[in-house]
């Protein structure tokens, strides 16, 4: 088995981990985060993309409120080109407690969340779609936040201070010499084989499967709800701003513009496994429905896709075991040696993606006390590298850039503008990376099309330079279009129907891409 030593390892690639991973190197420890499947691939990948301003939980949750409305200003600051400045509406809708609003305004200015009423002839002057109805309005500091983005400047800020990332390893043994974890062993999902790293520390970070890691370290009980919640992207932006419904956090309450879509978000159940989440089709047509509380005719879109993430919620003993919509978005962080007598092993979990960097400088500070050392946490100061050039984005950058190579370098996806270069770049560096790894750092059929054109040109650059043979590459094409499917399937209505019967005939009909040879792995 191969053996790798570290200071620090850290479980889990998602917001949480990777901002640990950051904050570790950048304090000057040697660290490997070992993540079982891509970056981002956990509950960061799945989420509802809202860099929370703190409105949203500033009567129910005022705590984590303040904490969102601080983590928002720094995170816009060091990871300017992951955040868009959309700003933020709280309005007031005919199907709201119209008592709320001064409850809300008021729990704002007493957590330290900035907002500012506004008339309502100018939210709509800001976004026409809006329902007109509307009774009051108020601007927050909401934003959108590009998780993948996120995680990648995390990850490369962490890289420049010599940490290491192994992806697809699954840590399936954390090592124990007798009241201290020295360790961990992972199953290397990519090469085969088995890899055991020795560190000093190891600082879980597994999102809502923390509980499970726990209990590998022989620390049980660490207990993590899965909070189940569905979303629905939208074909266009329909706003330009986060636009929620001024009233107690509910199914469907917001609607965030990302990129080139918008996402109307979310439910909220308890489920049993983070691995199984469905996309009930009545949950799909409640957002929908929602959507038009908020932006009337929103049903004429057309709904892209559908998804499902779990929430890591930590259970909270003033709500019944299964109400997940009202359990605490804080964050837990436990100390293994005070809580079960295990040195050398922490956890982190509960929280939002808002504050994942509070998040880290709360668990690695306990770490540096069980050390004794005194290094202090310079995550807040630092800018990500690519945030150096301290831009936030906009809708536009994307074409502004294509607009200087668009001779030399084809766009192979047009909906989100991603070049022939950026694909060769990602199949050359990374061979065994999945499309699925490439649509989540570089958006390949993410937008409208929903990879209906730019998956089989990709498939065809993969096997042009050499990256792939063809069974690979058919193979790779045959998964993306399957994953993409989860998605698809419970918003066929309208003209959802149309696009997906346009796809459907390329790929089996011109391509009879259900019967191209695969890999014998792909194929069992
Ligand atoms: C529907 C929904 C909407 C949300 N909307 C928002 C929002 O708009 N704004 C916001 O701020 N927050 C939002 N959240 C909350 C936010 O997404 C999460 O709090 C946050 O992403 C959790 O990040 P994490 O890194 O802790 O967990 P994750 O991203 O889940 O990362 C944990 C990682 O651990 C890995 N892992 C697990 N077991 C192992 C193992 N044995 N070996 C190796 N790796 C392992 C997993 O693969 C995973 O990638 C939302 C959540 C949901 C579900």
């Amino acid at each position: 088995m191969k053996t790798l030593e570290t200071d620090v390892v850290v479980i889990g690639g998602g917001a949480t981990g990777s901002g640990v991973l950051r904050d570790v190197a950048l304090r000057g420890y040697r660290a490997i985060l070992v993540e079982r499947v891509d970056m981002g691939q956990g509950t960061t990948g799945r989420f509802h993309g809202l860099l929370h301003s703190g409105g949203r939980y500033v009567v129910t949750d005022p705590r984590s409120a303040t904490e969102c409305s601080h983590e928002t200003a720094i995170i816009t600051r060091i990871a300017a080109d992951a955040v868009e400045q959309t700003g933020g509406l709280f309005v007031t809708t005919p199907a709201d407690d119209p008592e709320y609003a001064d409850k809300f305004h008021a729990a704002c200015l007493a957590a330290d969340v900035p907002v500012q009423e506004i008339a309502v002839g100018e939210a709509l002057r800001r976004e026409p779609r809006l329902n007109p109805a509307i009774s009051r309005a108020f601007a927050v500091n909401d934003g959108s936040v590009d998780a993948w983005k996120l995680i990648w400047g995390n990850v490369h800020s962490a890289m420049e201070c010599g940490a290491q990332v192994l992806t697809y390893h699954w840590v399936t043994q954390v090592l124990r010499e007798d009241d201290r974890v020295c360790g961990v062993v992972c199953r290397d999902d990519a090469h085969g084989g088995e890899v055991r790293i020795e560190a000093d520390f190891v600082i879980n970070a597994g999102g809502v499967w923390a509980g499970h890691i726990a209990d590998m370290a022989g620390c049980p009980d660490v207990q993590v709800v899965p909070g189940r919640g569905v979303m629905v992207a939208m074909n266009h932006r329909l706003v330009n701003t986060v636009v929620n419904r001024c009233d107690p956090p509910g199914d469907g309450d917001i609607i965030v513009p990302i990129h080139t879509v918008c996402v109307i978000g979310t439910t909220d159940t308890k489920v049993d496994s983070p691995d199984d989440l469905p996309i009930p089709r009545n949950e799909v047509q409640q957002m929908l429905d929602a959507g038009e509380v908020l932006v009337p005719g929103f049903r004429n879109s057309r709904a892209l896709h559908a998804w499902a993430g779990a929430r890591p919620l930590v259970k909270d003993a003033r709500v019944a075991a299964d109400d997940t919509r009202h359990m605490s978005r804080g964050m837990a962080a436990i100390d293994h040696r005070e809580r079960d007598g295990v040195s050398g092993f922490l956890t982190i979990t509960g929280g939002k993606a808002t504050t994942f960097r509070l998040m880290a400088q709360v668990v690695v500070d306990q770490m540096c006390e069980q050390r004794g050392d005194t290094r202090p946490c310079r995550t807040a100061d630092e800018v990500m590298p690519m945030a150096r050039e301290g831009r936030t984005y906009t809708v536009g950058h994307r074409l502004a850039d294509r607009e200087q190579d668009r001779l030399d370098d084809p766009i192979i996806c047009e909906c989100e503008l991603v070049t022939r270069s950026m694909i060769e770049r990602h199949l050359t560096e990374t061979p065994t990376a999945s499309f699925d790894d490439i649509r989540r750092q570089k958006r390949l059929g993410m937008g409208p099309c929903q990879g209906g054109f730019c998956s089989l040109r990709a498939t065809g650059i993969g096997h042009q330079i050499g990256a792939l043979d063809a069974e690979r590459a058919s193979e790779r094409l045959q998964t993306f279009l399957s994953n993409r499917w989860i998605g698809l399937h419970t918003i066929l209505h309208g003209d959802q129907v149309h696009q997906t019967a346009l796809d459907k005939w390329i790929f089996d009909g011109l391509l009879d891409v259900e019967h191209l040879p695969r890999t014998r792995e792909g194929a069992a």
